[in-house]
């Protein structure tokens, strides 16, 4: 029996990108558990001929993964912390916001964003499933309430959280529960409130073949259309989006309720689904045809690591982000191709990489190493990471990333 939407319940009979088995990413091993077993599912995205929601298929330990307390720090990104100033600098501008109102954000991690409202003097709340960066949060002084989102969290929060400002980023795409959470959303928003989500887009998900951005913590790929019927369908109404340069190109969407008249439709976001539908994401060919490039572009890196591998060349990883862990499993490359890779966070240092076992080192390594080729594995910070690696040139060190192919970067 196929499965079903996760927004329309519709039967889910079309394949997306077929990456096979592989473990999940956050699952990082200490060196003893690497000698044991190790789960794999499958990791499979399938597209809805109905509403065009690309989702992953259910798989035995999806409802349990929310909650596993995962090791990413929010603050650990330089590049991210000054999005997260620039956007609180915006809304409070944008919005009026002041000592009277409200900021709730969803998945607040370890307070990285709200941490530069209180600093305006704007009272927030954060609400965070994950024990250890809630607690950080915390710690930071930033109110937190340890919970899952949904209907029945907002209900219980509605009454003295009732928010100016809903915010969430990269966390719609993480809900196993879409229809839960964006109803929850409509119960905590006031009359006149606002919703900002931001998430990858599906649009340059497609266009620059970033298939190494599905992995099992991520439920959902999302579209403008396809966010602005989920929306549509709980009584939110979606009347402004930008696009941002995050993660390979997000958009933030701007949602209200439906009745609020205060909030027209912006010209952003009718040209949004305009460009959507002309680039074809409102019919089924597009989605069924992008399994073939996934697979060809597995056949390309082989080769362009292949060659630097009979070159006798040393290749070193640079970070330890899930998306490094969905191309690595898929590709089959493990310490035959790259020996370690380094990680800022001390979380993940000292452990392994689920599934190729490729250890997790600091930094500081490279400069004992002096590897020829460092790959840079979160490609969406390459920029930053090579400015920050700048020294690796002094031995004539060379960069890899994904750009969209994989090329060298002398
Ligand atoms: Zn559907």
């Amino acid at each position: 029996m196929p499965a079903a939407c996760r927004f329309c319940s519709a039967p889910l009979e079309h394949v997306f990108a077929d990456l096979g088995m592989s473990p999940i990413a956050n699952d990082f091993l200490t060196p003893e558990q690497a000698n044991g077993m190790e789960p794999f599912y499958p990791l499979r995205a399938l597209v809805c001929s109905k509403c065009f929601l690309v989702q992953l298929e259910d798989y035995s330990r999806a409802e349990a993964l929310f909650a596993d307390d995962y090791a990413y720090f929010s603050s650990y990104s330089t590049s991210w912390l000054q999005h997260s100033q620039r956007y609180v600098a915006e809304m409070t501008e944008r919005l009026g916001l002041g000592a009277d109102s409200k900021v709730v954000e969803i998945a607040s991690n370890d307070g990285y964003l709200l941490q530069y409202f209180i600093e305006r003097g704007v009272p927030v709340l954060g609400i965070e499933p994950a024990e250890s960066v809630a607690q950080a949060a915390q710690l930071k002084g930033v109110p937190t309430v340890q919970r899952f989102f949904g209907v029945e969290t907002a209900q219980d929060l509605a009454v003295g959280a009732a928010a100016d400002l809903l915010l969430g980023n990269n966390v719609l795409a993480h809900v196993p529960d879409l229809n839960d959470f964006v109803g929850g959303m409509k119960v905590l928003l006031k009359d006149d409130g606002v919703i900002t989500m931001e998430f990858p887009h599906l649009m340059r998900l497609i266009s620059e073949n970033q298939w190494d951005t599905i992995y099992h913590e991520h439920f959902s790929y999302l579209s403008f259309g396809t966010v602005w019927r989920v929306f549509a369908a709980h009584g939110l109404r979606l009347f402004d989006v930008e696009e941002l340069p995050t993660h390979g190109g997000s958009l933030r969407i701007f949602g209200c309720h439906d009745e609020d008249a205060s909030k027209p439709d912006t010209d952003r976001a009718r040209v949004m689904l305009e460009r959507e539908r002309s680039y074809g994401m409102e019919g089924l060919e597009l989605y069924v045809e992008y399994g073939a490039r996934v697979r060809a572009e597995k056949r390309d890196i082989l080769e362009f690591l292949i060659a630097l591998k009979r070159d006798g060349k040393r290749i070193a990883g640079y970070g330890a982000p899930a998306k490094g862990n969905t191309l690595l499993n898929y590709c089959g490359l493990g310490t035959d191709f790259v020996d370690y890779t380094c990680d800022l966070n001390p979380h993940k240092q000292d452990h392994v990489l689920p599934g190729t076992h490729i250890p997790i080192v600091s930094p500081d390594r490279l400069r004992e190493d002096k590897p020829d080729i460092v790959f840079i594995l979160p490609w969406n910070l390459k920029d930053e990471i090579i400015e920050q690696l700048s020294y690796v040139r002094e031995w004539g060190g060379q960069f890899v990333a994904r750009s969209p192919d994989i090329q060298l970067f002398p």
